[in-house]
């Protein structure tokens, strides 16, 4: 039997962080096999209709302020698409003219189920129909988008993730209750107000309330203005602290039962905005997890302390408190995941360099532990 080809690296997912990885690595002359369950941009394709970036797009590149959207510092997704704030589509759109500027190479049905490390040092990239990959280096970038929190209460599998709702107009009946008011709850709540529904946001932490200097932990000005505008129409009920603590149906609907013995109808099934697991759940034991269930990477390299030669990229990442979910944020470490990976196969990392000046290789953290970055 013919042994299996081994690539020098395998990214796994075709979203704006594997493709960015990619791109970094085509820099030094590396070339990267992205493998996607879905297609380029899956994540972006299937957002609910008329939900848009929180983070706006400017083309303020060539002032060494790259488009906080962008994932090269060559591109900016307001200049290609002209828009501030794309929608799901657009973006994904962006990301596909993204691959063919650089010329990368995209295999699309490829359900990931695992990255299996062997005694020679090399990682088995397995997948669902058993279209297996081999190589050295494996880049995890699989997201956390279509992998949303589905549990937490009783009665939680009766809701529907916010994020696998299509378009908000059929959202079925007039009273809707939304679980979550942070990003994705309230995007929910401002569009079911915009169709003419009454809804009601239930969140202990009431994160409209929260006014923090990193833009992680607080809604983004964007969203801030559209709460405004759907909180003045009188439809909106935002419920502070209260726990749901169960979902049930009821005539007609549904009741959400919280905490403080308060009880919500929902004509439709109830919308769950409560976070989400994340792909690592796919590959828990090649990654370890910190206390609070932060996943845990080299400082250095963002590589597994587990498994060697595999590495992250993306919303997952955390360094010294530092959470790195958005784009601006975690493309940050595209230069360092492919500078390392560059190094280890004896290519010339150099041509990399120039990544630093853009923003996309930041390898001195000490700004994490004492600053909101
Ligand atoms: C609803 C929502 C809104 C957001 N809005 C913003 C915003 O406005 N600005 C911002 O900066 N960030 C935003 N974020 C943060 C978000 O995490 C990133 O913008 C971005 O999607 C992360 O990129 P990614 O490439 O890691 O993940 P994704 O875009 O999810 O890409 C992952 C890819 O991996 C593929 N994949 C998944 N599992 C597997 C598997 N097992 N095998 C093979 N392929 C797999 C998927 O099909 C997908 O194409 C938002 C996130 C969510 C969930």
């Amino acid at each position: 039997m013919r042994s299996p080809r081994v690539h020098d690296v395998v990214v796994v997912g075709a979203g704006p962080a594997g493709i960015g990885v990619a791109a970094a690595l085509g820099r030094a002359g590396v070339r990267a096999v992205l493998v996607d369950r879905y297609e380029v941009g899956a994540s972006f394709r299937r957002w609910p209709e008329g939900m848009r970036l929180i983070t706006p797009s400017f083309t303020s590149n060539q002032f060494h302020q790259v488009d906080l959207n962008a994932i090269t510092p060559e591109t900016s997704p307001a200049l290609s698409l002209t828009e501030e704030h794309p929608t799901g589509q657009q973006y994904a759109d962006y990301l596909g003219l993204v691959v063919e500027l650089e010329d990368l190479h995209v295999r699309t049905g490829v359900d990931v189920l695992d990255v299996e490390p062997y005694d020679d040092g090399t990682l088995g990239v397995l997948s669902a129909d058993g279209r297996d990959l081999y190589a050295r280096h494996v880049v995890w970038a699989a997201g956390e988008a279509q992998y949303p929190r589905t549990n937490g209460f009783r009665g939680a599998e009766r809701c529907v993730p916010t994020v696998q709702v299509p378009a908000w107009v059929d959202h079925p009946g007039e009273a809707a209750v939304v679980i979550g008011g942070y990003e994705s709850g309230i995007d929910a709540a401002v569009h079911l107000v915009e169709a003419g529904q009454r809804v009601t946001v239930v969140d202990p932490g009431e994160p409209w309330n929260v006014v923090d200097a990193d833009p992680s932990r607080t809604l983004s000005p964007y969203t801030r203005g559209r709460l405004r505008r759907a909180y003045a129409t009188g439809r909106l009920e935002l419920v502070g602290d209260a726990r749901v603590v169960e979902v049930a149906p009821e005539a007609c609907g549904f009741a959400v039962a919280t905490d403080a013995g308060e009880s919500f109808h929902s004509d439709g099934p109830p919308l769950l905005a409560t976070g989400f697991v994340g792909s690592l759940a796919v590959v828990r034991d090649r990654f370890a997890f910190d206390e609070h269930g932060r996943v845990e990477v080299t400082e250095s390299a963002d590589e597994s302390t587990v498994v060697d030669n595999l590495f992250l990229a993306g919303p997952a990442l955390a360094h010294r408190g530092a959470i790195f979910c958005f784009i601006y944020k975690f493309r940050q470490r595209f230069g360092v995941v492919a500078r390392e990976i560059t190094d280890r196969l004896g290519y010339d990392a150099a041509p990399l360099e120039d990544l630093r000046d853009h923003g996309f290789l930041l390898d001195d953290l000490s700004c994490c532990a004492d600053c909101a970055c």
